[in-house]
């Protein structure tokens, strides 16, 4: 799995979808640049996103707020008194860690102790059942699974009660007895604010202090009213949007799994209050069935309901995706409360309610919040797709079979020499086909390798121009997944590729 993981990396790399920020000087931890064709299948990821939440919901507006906002409006969210991750140094290795990522990759280690048992005992148990052997093996991992659990369940109570001081005694338990970091000399835990400062305006007493946003929800409640009123939108409707967000993430790793600048796509439903719970179900069941609609597998996915809720919300629970490092959160689900209308109403001195026609009342609305991540659904996307398949005659090709609709390029011209006129016939396709959809031109090498090249970088359709097409006005066209090959008319090629490329 580490392995895929490294494949992924320099896949991404090598194909021109993911650099390192600013590489010629090394780089920049945790912070990525969208490549040629990177740029277009996130592109793509957003639409379809913008599409299934804002186009096609009558009661859904997009908007696009600025990543600078008032200093206030993170003084009501909460973000400047609690956006904090607790982090811990080593001082032998002068190694700095998320504390609590820390504990869990404690308890991962004694999961794969676990895992070590469980493949010890089955061996034995092959050989001959023992009932006493299997039961005492029961039972160690019976204990090796309730400790796990217990372990997280004391973290969440410490860091719940600022009790930072048993989070380093827990680490430091945990040290002696499954050893990770090879070191005990420990600072105490601190917490750390993850947003970026910086100042607007030149002068050095009137400039003013401001973040950059941590995430784009807030951009939603500020303009709450302004959108309610001069859309005219009536409970329950919803305001998207998409756009940066920064955080100062202590442990910046995996790749674009998390990074310190990303994007979010999130959407904030506002709803009558006693109606959260039901469209919360609701919001849960339709992002789901967003996801299952790409064709990834539905083995890949499960929720995770959160049993310990943020300060805002009533409920809450996260959409996993199985990554090439495991299960892992890429998308949150959470009803808020009137939390957030309430807390800048409250700051602003400004009125953030919503007069029900149905009712007859006055209210701040409920909110119900789908938050997910761009580049984390990149990676989903991305790695999900990356196989390496052995074929018939012994060789293997690397494919990456991303769902049509996302992919970069949907289909590649290829005359099959570059003579005779196959190459005019090829670049026509193109002039005529480029309208509609992104096309590339290729004559370079042997058409094998061409579609080799088209496979690496996703491309669904290979298209392939010979000889008889002087004659007969068609072209090849061979599919990416089955390598499947068909002769078809010319003039059918934009039919044939839009319908395939529609889900
Ligand atoms: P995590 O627990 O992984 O730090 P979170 O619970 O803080 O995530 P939210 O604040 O709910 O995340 O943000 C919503 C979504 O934004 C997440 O589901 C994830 O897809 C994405 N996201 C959050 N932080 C990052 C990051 N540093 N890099 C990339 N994507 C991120």
């Amino acid at each position: 799995q580490e392995d895929k993981f490294k494949k992924v990396v320099s896949h991404a790399k090598e194909y021109g979808f993911v650099f390192q920020s600013s590489e010629i000087y090394d780089g920049l931890s945790a912070v990525y640049d969208y490549a040629q064709n990177g740029v277009e299948l996130k592109k793509n990821i957003r639409e379809y996103w913008w599409k299934a939440m804002v186009q096609t919901h009558e009661n859904i507006v997009g908007l696009d707020a600025a990543i600078f906002m008032h200093p206030t409006t993170w003084k009501a969210s909460g973000h400047i008194d609690a956006f904090n991750d607790p982090l811990i140094d080593n001082k032998d290795s002068k190694k700095r860690y998320r504390a609590d990522v820390l504990i869990e990759d404690y308890v991962g280690k004694l999961d794969t102790k676990i895992e070590k048992e469980v493949k010890k005992a089955a061996k034995r148990f092959g050989d001959a059942f023992n009932k006493e052997e299997f039961l005492a093996t029961n039972a160690r991992v019976i204990g090796y699974k309730e400790k796990g659990e217990a372990i997280l369940k004391r973290m969440g109570k410490s860091l719940e009660n600022e009790d930072l001081a048993d989070v380093k005694a827990l680490i430091e338990e945990l040290e002696i007895a499954c050893p990770l970091s090879g070191s005990k000399n420990w600072t105490d835990v601190k917490q750390f604010n993850l947003m970026f400062g910086t100042k607007l305006g030149a002068s050095a007493d009137t400039a003013m202090d401001l973040y950059l946003r941590p995430e784009t929800a807030q951009g939603i409640f500020v303009n709450f009213s302004n959108v309610q009123k001069t859309g005219r939108m009536k409970i329950p409707f919803g305001i998207a949007q998409t756009g940066k967000a920064f955080r100062n993430e202590i442990v910046a790793r995996q790749f674009i799994f998390r990074m310190r600048e990303f994007e979010q796509m999130e959407m904030q439903f506002f709803v009558r209050p006693g109606t959260q719970k039901e469209w919360y179900e609701k919001w849960k069941e339709t992002r789901l069935k967003w996801h299952l609609s790409l064709g990834m597998g539905k083995d890949n996915y499960r929720f995770h309901d959160h049993e310990k809720l943020a300060h805002y919300a009533d409920a809450a629970a996260d959409i996993e995706f199985k990554f090439p490092f495991g299960f892992k959160e890429l998308e949150g689900i959470h009803s808020r409360t009137d939390f957030d209308l309430s807390s800048h109403e409250k700051y602003s001195g400004k009125k953030l309610q919503y007069f029900d026609p149905e009712i007859n009342k006055h209210y701040i609305p409920y909110v119900v919040e789908t938050s997910i991540g761009l580049d984390r659904m990149f990676l989903a996307v991305f790695s999900n797709s990356l196989q390496e398949e052995e074929l018939e005659n012994g060789t293997t090709r690397t494919v990456l079979k991303l769902p049509s609709v996302l992919a970069p390029t949907k289909a590649a011209i290829l005359p099959l020499v570059k003579k005779d006129g196959l190459p005019e016939i090829a670049r026509k396709i193109v002039e005529d086909l480029k309208w509609d959809f992104n096309v590339a031109y290729d004559e370079k090498d042997a058409v094998g390798r061409r579609y080799r090249r088209q496979d690496a970088v996703g491309t669904p359709f290979c298209i392939t121009v010979d000889h008889d097409t002087l004659n007969d006005d068609s072209v090849t066209i061979r599919y990416r997944d089955t390598m499947e090959q068909k002769r078809v008319k010319i003039k059918n090629l934009r039919s044939i590729i839009k319908e395939e490329i529609e889900i």
